[in-house]
This record gives structure tokens, sequence and C-alpha cells, in this order.
């Protein structure tokens, strides 16, 4: 059984920690603070074996450099993280990654980062989607195009939807704010915000999140329904995913 240790970490990550207990291995999912994923690990009692990277911004892949030298740890990365720490195992799309006894599989879901991935561990029912997508969100496009990251966010909605997804900030009151404004007749999505504002009301994390409950409710995820087509327009389900992004961008 796989154990996840998730703490927050800057000031809006949230940093994950990924333990095999009949191996032994743990894996650090992303690496926004090396000296709080060392101390949290510690904590623990484990020693982290493997550093797996979703995108090569700083607050994901920047305490990389504290770790390795603390540990030795392997680091599983796409090739964009080379522009901020050296990587031990490139991996992209369709490439598999294990830990102890399980396997995670690589998932493109690039569109805020070019080369952005998630893993996938089917077997646990889980995926760390890092900035892809985020409760009632999605990343920035900071680097990718709509027709990119649509296709990633399909993807992802291929997954089992009894998957729990893990992202990599809380960002979700914002966004629960925004996605009443983009399908304000949503009943499914203001029951979600309403629980949400309660959770945040009383400081507990909102992540992970369930995969079934987003295709529900989260506006990006449902670019291609006839309710986003007709309030946000667009010609193709890129379009409207793009005027979606746009939307949020300036709201
Ligand atoms: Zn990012």
């Amino acid at each position: 059984m796989l154990e996840i240790h998730q703490f927050p970490c800057l000031s809006d990550n949230y940093g994950y920690l990924l333990h095999d207990p009949a191996s032994g291995e743990t894996a650090a999912i992303d690496t926004p603070d090396g000296a709080e994923y060392l101390r949290q690990a510690e904590a623990k009692g484990w020693t982290i074996t493997q550093i797996w990277n979703t995108h090569w911004h700083p607050d994901h892949a920047g305490g990389n450099k504290d770790i390795v030298a603390a540990t030795g740890a392997t680091v599983v990365a796409p090739q964009e993280v080379e522009r901020l720490t050296s990587i031990d195992r490139v991996v992209a799309h369709g490439d598999t990654v294990s830990l102890g006894e399980f396997t995670a599989k690589v998932i493109d879901v690039g569109g805020h980062t070019h080369g952005h991935v998630a893993f996938h561990i089917p077997e646990a029912g889980i995926a760390f989607v890092g900035d892809s997508v985020f409760a009632l969100g999605c990343g920035r496009m900071f680097e990718g195009d709509p027709e990119q990251f649509w296709a990633s966010l399909k993807r992802v909605r291929e997954l089992p939807p009894e998957t729990t997804l893990y992202c990599a900030h809380e960002y979700t009151q914002a966004n629960a704010a925004f996605a009443l404004h983009a399908d304000p007749d949503n009943a499914a999505l203001q029951h979600y915000a309403e629980e949400i504002a309660d959770k945040r009301s009383r400081g507990e994390p909102t992540v992970p999140m369930g995969l079934a409950r987003e295709l529900e409710t989260n506006p990006f995820l449902r670019a291609d329904t006839a309710e986003m087509q007709q309030r946000w327009g667009g010609n193709t389900p890129a379009e409207t995913f793009a005027a979606i992004r746009a939307g949020k961008d300036g709201f």
C-alpha cells in the first residue's frame, strides 16, 4: 500500500512524498522547497530515493539540488527540467517509472509549460498532475497553445473517473469563484463551491480532488459541452477552452 504524505510548501504549493513501505523507496513529487522536503521525510523516517518532476518551474524543481546533495536521489523528469537542474532519467509520454512494485505512467499534459508531464499510478488510483489541472481550474497557459492544452486536458479526462488527482497548489477558492461565473447554472458546481468555502473557512485543504467531480464541475474540462460553447463561443473545443482560459486570466 502506497503512503502519501501531503504538506503545505512555500506560500500555496503542496508538497508530496510518496512512500512504498515494502521496498522502502520514497519519491518526492516536485520539489518546491528542498529543505522542507528533507525535514518532512526525516519526520516520517523516510529517505527520499527518487524525485519525480512534473515541469521545470522553480516552485516544482527548485529543491532538486538540495535533495540530491543530501540523499543521492535519482531525478526523473521531462527534458525541460534541464533548464534548472540535472536529470538522471528523462521521461516523456508513454514511459513508465517504478517505485518499488508500483508503476507510474507518464502522461503528456503540456500547455502550462511545453513539456509538463503527469504521473498516473493506476494500481493506486492516483495521479500527480502538477500545474496542469487544479480543483475547478487549470494552469495558466505560459508556453503552450490552446490545441496542445486542450489535448492534454482530454488525456486527464480519459483517466478512470475514480482517480484521485493531486495538484500542486491550493488555488481552489479563487478557481471556484471564476467557475461559478463561467458556468452559473451548474448545480453540482454550486454544491461543490459551498463545500470548498466551508473547508477553507476551517483551514482544510481542498486537494486532492476526485476526477469524477471535476468532470462535472471544472469549466476547463467541460470546454466541449453545449453549455460552455454557448456561453464562451468558439468553433472548436480548443477555441472554447482558449476563451475560458482568457476569461480566467482577466477575472
Ligand atoms: Zn508551474
